[in-house]
């Protein structure tokens, strides 16, 4: 049975500190080294279940701080086992982390660090798109939590190289999209592979039916977490749309990056070709500007990524996709330059903003053929999003015009999860593109097709350029500096967000 425990008009008061929560000390140094002293309100809730050993399910939206949510008990419960023994056999896998994507793995693994650095707990990530053997390495040495990625995990079981019989702790983070992007087959094996009893963590922006299956199917009692309404968007965004023809978006971009000084912007594209084109088309009128797609290499990705959250660039335009999971702090707007086609893409667009209580703005613009796509939203997240009027410079306007590049029509794009591999590629492995199988050798084919095509941008391998391979050199994926992750949010912020009702 499910039983929930509702968010909170608890007054600031009744907000329990760190301190009262009784992480083990070594932890709680650790949380307060980090500046935060108060748990938002997903920590508040889900820490105290989760070190009790109870199964949550937590509907948290993205920006929540869900990340230390489930980290925090970890930790506090492996501490049972924490020795320093060197030899790795004393540093089994007693918790696995499975996420969708590489950067949320990566950023995972962070906190797991950040939090677990005074004990002598080891952790480890294995994600795929870069060497395996470096992984191969690491997991030999031993290490109590491990945070994966789906198939690359399944790469290392094949390849013997994990051993999950001791695994008590399972986390499936940002579970809606593991399943979005067809993970469920892979999901199911690595499972199949865990013993009972164990604990089990869910953690999900949105809370589907099937994600309420997988829940049904794979935890024990699970105590339900909502800390903000199902599918709402955070009370810290504010939402405005602009009508506009599909020519004018270009403008009004540079137009509001511009007039109001903007940093740190992320534009959405629906498509990989129209990230980078309108990547190229921004530079050319002064913004610094970048794209993130599934067409470049993981180096490329990173590389760009690195230099947004070092403030040097002034636009990330990234596709969904390749946004996925990406914790950079201060982000203080999004553009939605194509709505998505998906209304809970949108809940997860804007979630790039206005977290863990920043303000944060999420602008939409629409041609008509679009605003079909803003009553999706709408209905989504009930309530309406106000339409404003954006004055762009005929100038701005006239420029864009003179130089465009020749339009290809739009359809004949193809959207990024679309894209890609062909359906034959994807479908008798359930996840991976036909290389990507041939990488892992032949997986059994018991898997059955995915409910939504797959994007092979978190699957292929990663192809290095001599470019990308001189920068890979210079700067691992797994070790790469972390500008701003460590930046201190605003604990009152938070707090006033956590004030609010749900719906
Ligand atoms: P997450 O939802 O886990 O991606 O976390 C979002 C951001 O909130 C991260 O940058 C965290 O470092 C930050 N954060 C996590 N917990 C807290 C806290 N208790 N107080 C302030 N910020 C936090």
């Amino acid at each position: 049975m499910t039983s929930t425990t509702q968010p909170t008009d608890t007054p600031v008061a009744a907000i329990p500190t760190f301190s009262e929560i009784g992480l083990h000390p070594a932890l709680l140094q650790a949380v307060l080294d980090t500046g935060y002293t108060i748990p938002t309100p997903i920590q508040a809730q889900a820490v105290p279940l989760a070190m009790a050993g109870q199964d949550v399910m937590g509907a948290a939206q993205t920006g929540t701080g869900k990340t230390a949510a489930f980290t925090l008990p970890i930790l506090h419960r492996l501490m049972a086992f924490a020795n320093s023994s060197a030899s790795p056999a004393r540093h089994p896998v007693r918790a696995l982390i499975l996420t969708p994507t590489r950067e949320l793995a990566d950023q995972v693994a962070d906190s797991v660090k950040r939090y677990g650095k005074l004990t002598p707990l080891r952790s480890t990530v294995v994600f795929g798109g870069v060497d395996i053997n470096p992984q191969k390495e690491a997991l030999r040495n031993g290490c109590e939590v491990l945070i994966a990625t789906p198939g690359r995990l399944l790469d290392h079981v094949e390849q013997r190289n994990v051993n999950l019989s001791q695994v008590g702790i399972l986390v499936l983070d940002e579970a809606d999209r593991m399943l979005d992007m067809g993970f469920l087959p892979d999901l199911e094996r690595i499972i199949r592979l865990l013993p009972t009893p164990r604990q089990t963590l869910l953690f999900s922006a949105t809370f589907s039916n099937d994600i309420r299956k997988l829940g049904r199917t794979y935890l024990n009692s699970p105590i339900e977490i909502e800390v903000a309404g199902r599918n709402a968007t955070a009370d810290t965004v504010t939402q405005i749309a602009y009508a506009m023809s599909g020519d004018a978006k270009r403008a009004a971009v540079v137009h509001l990056v511009k007039s109001r000084g903007l940093k740190q912007v992320i534009v959405f594209s629906n498509t990989k070709i129209g990230t980078g084109r309108l990547a190229r088309q921004l530079e050319l009128d002064g913004v610094r500007a970048e794209s993130i797609h599934g067409d470049k290499t993981q180096a490329d990705r990173m590389k760009a990524l690195e230099a947004f959250k070092a403030g040097e660039l002034e636009v990330l335009v990234a596709t969904d996709v390749a946004a996925r999971g990406l914790d950079v702090a201060g982000v203080p707007c999004v553009i939605n330059y194509d709505l998505p086609h998906s209304a809970e893409d949108y809940v997860h667009r804007i979630g790039r903003t206005g977290r863990a209580g920043a303000l944060g703005e999420a602008i939409s613009l629409f041609a008509p053929s679009e605003e079909k796509y803003l009553l999706d939203i709408e209905k989504l997240i009930k309530s309406s999003i106000v339409r404003g009027t954006l004055e762009i410079p005929g100038e701005l306007l006239a420029r864009g015009s003179s130089r465009d590049e020749p339009r290809t029509g739009r359809s004949s794009f193809g959207s990024e999860r679309s894209s890609g591999a062909s359906s034959s590629e994807r479908s008798s492995s359930g996840r991976s593109s036909q290389s990507d199988r041939a990488e892992r050798g032949a997986r059994p084919s018991r898997y059955s097709a995915p409910a939504k095509p797959l994007d092979d941008f978190f699957t292929k391998p990663y192809q290095p350029s001599a470019a990308s391979l001189a920068a890979a050199a210079q700067a691992p994926a797994t070790s790469l500096k972390k500008h701003s992750l460590l930046t201190k949010r605003p604990v009152g912020l938070l707090l006033g967000a956590a004030q609010k009702k749900p719906d």
